[in-house]
């Protein structure tokens, strides 16, 4: 891949003849405008292209090579931070957006008691699984599209957008028709079929990374969603299996700056499903923070001593109360808001 950088000057229709010339050669171009400088990338496999034939469009500064295995999620393609806007908050900016909520949606009772607990502690975004990725074929497996339906009432009374997983292609348009993010689990980080079918999709996608990935493999399952046209993508570390026993996962907060340094793209820490202990939560997300995390994604649960799924990490609402009020102390450190 290459990216075509035009001349702090170029008109519109000099850049609409290097997107002709990429269209021609048979590639996708792919726009990004920055402050000073647009530049058209072109994704494409295959033959090889000679820089030559755009160094002669007129407005054209300079065609540079992508060396790196992933092209519009690296910050080659795009220096300025990508920033996702959604109804009265952005997620990228300069705010830290705290999303939370149950493991999964059990009943329209608990879904709503969770949302109404977490909106007034400070969250912007309730979470709650409808399809459950479970480790047992016997373990709940979730209420499916009547659990998004709870979800939407919930939205719809406390203002609450909503990130729910979606597990499999044919469940896209459906789930992207009551959630405001498509959340790709950990599992399915490598599900190609899927990654195209949210890179369709007109809604933020959350993406995972696989317990047993390395970040150049999130930034490549990143990559097949930002090529098929979806360009808003948030990066969420989840922890990674290592021989640590005391906690579920390992949360590798290291990804975060070297997520920020090799991408554009926001990321979301997970302390839930990264530690599995609650009492961990608390210590995980202040870190998350400083680490300069642009959102965290908390599992909430009204009772989780009866949570039919995650409760050992669960927080209760009066601990997710206390987190929130430490964690304006640490965004502050970082000159963010939360
Ligand atoms: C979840 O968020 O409930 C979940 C299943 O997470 P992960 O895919 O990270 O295991
Ligand atoms: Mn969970």
């Amino acid at each position: 891949m290459m990216i075509v950088v035009m001349k702090s000057d170029a008109t519109v229709k000099q850049t609409s003849t290097v997107i002709k010339k990429i269209q021609e050669l048979g590639f996708e171009p792919h726009l990004s405008k920055g402050e000073e400088k647009t530049i058209v990338g072109m994704v494409g496999s295959g033959k090889k292209v000679e820089p030559e034939i755009f160094m002669a469009i007129p407005g054209v500064d300079s065609v540079v090579p992508i060396l790196k295995p992933f092209k519009l999620a690296s910050r080659e393609f795009q220096k300025r931070p990508t920033i996702i806007p959604f109804n009265g908050f952005t997620i990228g900016g300069d705010e830290v957006i705290v999303m939370a909520g149950p493991c999964s949606v059990e009943s329209r009772e608990q879904t709503l008691e969770a949302a109404d607990a977490v909106v007034k502690a400070g969250a912007k975004v309730l979470r709650g699984g409808a399809y459950k990725p479970r480790t047992s074929p016997y373990s709940f497996q979730g209420l499916g599209e009547e659990g998004l339906k709870i979800l939407k009432e919930a939205s719809d009374r406390t203002g609450l957008a909503i990130v729910t997983e979606v597990m499999s292609p044919d469940k896209v348009e459906l789930v992207a028709k009551y959630a405001d993010i498509l959340q790709i689990g950990a599992r399915n980080m490598q599900n190609y079929s899927l990654l195209e079918a949210v890179g369709k999709s007109t809604r933020p996608v959350l993406l995972k990374r696989g317990m047993m990935s390395t970040i150049e493999e999130l930034l490549m399952a990143a990559e097949y969603i930002l090529a098929n046209g979806n360009p808003n993508v948030m990066l969420c570390e989840r922890g990674i299996r290592t021989f640590e026993k005391y906690t579920r996962n390992t949360l590798d907060i290291s990804a975060v700056p070297i997520i920020k340094q090799l991408s554009h793209l926001p990321v979301i820490i997970d302390p839930s499903h990264a530690s599995g202990k609650r009492e961990l939560v608390d210590p995980m997300s202040k870190c998350a923070i400083a680490a300069g995390a642009d959102g965290l994604i908390i599992e909430v649960h009204p009772h989780p001593e009866e949570a039919l799924s995650d409760g050992a990490q669960s927080l209760h609402p009066e601990e997710f109360d206390k987190l929130m009020i430490g964690l304006k102390t640490i965004a502050a450190a970082v000159n963010k808001k939360i």
